[in-house]
């Protein structure tokens, strides 16, 4: 028996069907970032017992680790950390070298001039705001401290220009006080290990001064920096070649071929 073809819907009523709605795509890797920043902020600081082996070695690798900004006396190391905010040392370098053949006291800075302090410096960023300052703290050392700069964590955050990590470095670098000066690189290094975790600087200078033992306070920081400028990169750390990776907590861990 054949079987009569059933009977086409207009054409009309075809495309009055309505079409599958699709799904909206979850996008995976936001979820993965998610999840991994949630299984970050779980991490805990490495053990005091591992803390002290990070700085062994550190110290066995470089045992008088040095701040890489030139300067000839406290006075001109105080003028090169107020230049390197937001510059890199190289860049403050390459423009003090020639101003601190001329320029190495208060006095000699006023009498070169806020316009002139400007041509030497001009190539770092935020040279104008930076010049103001080092002529108007120059004349704060002058009237307040007979020229000479204050082996004092109060009156150096006083002076025009000067925060809580400059006077961390000239009392560290100048006077020898263990202090930790915390910038970009110790500050993420910090957190990635973890050493000691926070949210800004301050949380984590306190953290790291609990925890780093006294006869690595001297050079704890300049070891930090060091290590967070040349292998704990922020965008490619070089754990492959990392002579702490047995402690450091961070994954996942970055190869040579990658
Ligand atoms: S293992 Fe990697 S992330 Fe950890 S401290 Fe070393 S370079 Fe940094």
């Amino acid at each position: 028996m054949t079987r009569k073809p059933l009977p086409r819907k207009p054409a009309s009523s075809r495309r009055a069907e309505p079409k599958p709605v699709k799904k909206p795509v979850v996008k995976k890797a936001t979820t993965k970032n998610t999840a991994a920043k949630k299984s970050r902020a779980r991490i805990k600081p490495i053990e005091s017992a591992s803390v002290e082996e990070v700085f062994r070695r550190f110290h066995k690798i470089e045992p008088e680790p040095k701040g890489e900004l030139e300067h000839v006396n406290a006075y001109t190391l105080l003028v090169a950390v107020v230049l390197s905010a937001q510059a890199t040392d190289a860049g403050v370098n390459k423009a003090t070298r020639a101003l601190f053949k001329r320029v190495d006291t208060p006095k000699k800075m006023i009498a070169l001039g806020e316009e002139k302090l400007r041509d030497y410096i001009k190539t770092i960023g935020l040279f104008r705001t930076k010049a103001k300052n080092v002529i108007a703290l120059s004349e704060v050392l002058i009237h307040d401290y007979k020229g000479e700069v204050p082996d004092d964590r109060d009156a150096l955050q006083k002076l025009p220009g000067v925060g809580r990590k400059t006077a961390n470095v000239v009392l560290n670098m100048a006077f020898g006080h263990p202090t930790m000066a915390v910038d970009t690189h110790v500050f993420r290094v910090s957190n990635r290990i973890p050493l000691a975790l926070g949210k800004t600087p301050e949380q984590v200078e306190a953290g790291l001064e609990k925890i780093i033992p006294a006869a690595f306070g001297m050079h704890a920081h300049h070891w930090l920096i060091l290590h967070g400028r040349y292998l704990c990169r922020a965008r490619k750390p070089e754990c492959w070649r990392c002579p702490i990776a047995d402690f450091c907590r961070f994954e996942p861990k970055s190869q040579p071929n990658e």
